[in-house]
């Protein structure tokens, strides 16, 4: 149920109604519009009157059914697109986020080195994994704490801000310490209790589609971080499962225009996932930025062939160079730039 209030609506009718929403075991979302304040009530509406009761309230303009599953990842509960700020990093405001880095942290050398040679290529954000999901116990599973110190190394070293996974509620408070946006993977896309925890976290989320999961099932995913309080949401198209064994993943592409028309959170889209291959990385990242998408995640290491995980997915440093220069020109010709790097934007809200 989305309320809307009338224009110039004052802050006490506003407290009036989530007073009210309280009273009937509803939870208030305020959406503070451009021109009015619309409240979104999240839980179990349990008395078909309340509609009615709330519409009567004073400075309630109308009360509106929300026909989607999902409430506040919704454009009905919010029609201007999510802007979240990441250390002077703008992801959502119309320019494409590069995000780059190892797919798994190896030691502090090694990651210093990605992220420099990154960062002088024109990324905005550094990844790295330090807790990775890997379909054999026996396959390299990260270096835990030690990579987040790695990482951290890193972001010192360059000034880029950091995302890296969190895999289980019991890391959420570790990782956060380190990481400027925190990832949930593709295989944690429901787990329930990590959304749950990750909504209490004071960082950005970036929500991995889940390897077969529906649009509206990864929407309700990020329903449950928000509905925890935490509107910095991020979703990644990182390819599904299909009947294809060309690619490792299908990268979905239509999810990006589908995300943007139901949902107001930014969308990244996640080629070397979602391709398993290096050489397929630069035209479908050329297609994410044709299509519209926030960002991109894009794993680059010094020497693929010796990674310690997906290693036939990463770019070398010349070609993630080689990507940037291509995706310059494509910006300029779809009208969607790559947005500035994190020091060139810090200078520009300086002047
Ligand atoms: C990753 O980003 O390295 C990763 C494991 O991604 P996904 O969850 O999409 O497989
Ligand atoms: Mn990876």
């Amino acid at each position: 149920m989305l309320i809307v209030m009338r224009m110039g609506a004052t802050d006490e009718q506003v407290r009036g109604v989530l007073a009210r929403l309280k009273e009937f075991d509803l939870e208030g979302h305020l959406s503070p519009g451009k021109e009015r304040v619309v409240i979104g009530a999240v839980g179990v509406i349990g008395d078909p009157d309340i509609r009615t009761q709330m519409s009567r309230m004073s400075g309630v303009d109308e009360v509106i059914a929300i026909s989607r599953p999902y409430k506040l990842t919704g454009r009905e509960f919010q029609k201007e697109d999510t802007v979240i700020d990441v250390g002077g990093v703008r992801i959502g405001d119309g320019s494409m986020v590069v995000m780059a880095g190892p797919c798994s942290i190896e030691n502090e050398e090694h990651m210093v080195t990605t992220a420099r040679a990154v960062a002088a290529s024109g990324a905005q954000i550094l990844r790295g994994g330090a807790f990775k999901p890997r379909t054999s116990p026996y396959a390299f599973r990260g270096l835990g704490e030690e990579g987040l110190q790695h990482l951290a190394a890193a972001r010192e070293a360059t000034g880029l801000p950091v995302i890296t996974e969190v895999m289980d509620a019991r890391d959420v408070e570790l990782v956060a310490r380190y990481a400027d946006i925190l990832q949930i993977g593709t295989r944690n896309m429901q787990n329930f209790m990590l959304l749950d925890e990750v909504g209490l976290a004071r960082k950005p989320v970036m929500l991995k589609r889940g390897l077969s999961s529906t649009i509206d099932e990864w929407l309700l995913a990020a329903e449950y971080i928000m509905a925890k309080g935490n509107r910095d949401v991020i979703l990644c198209e990182r390819g599904i499962r299909t009947f294809e064994t060309a690619t490792r993943n299908t990268l979905d592409l239509s999810a990006v225009p589908v995300v943007k028309r139901l949902s107001h959170l930014p969308i990244v889209s996640d080629p070397a996932h979602g391709t398993g291959h290096w050489y397929l990385v630069e035209p479908m990242a050329r297609a994410s930025m044709a299509v519209g998408a926030d960002g991109l995640m894009v794993e680059v290491h010094p020497n693929p062939d010796h990674a310690l995980s997906d290693g036939p997915q990463s770019l070398t440093l010349e070609n993630f160079d080689s990507l940037m220069r291509s995706l310059e020109r494509v910006g300029e010709a779809v009208g969607h730039p790559l947005a500035p790097p994190p020091q060139l934007a810090a200078a520009a809200v300086a002047d």
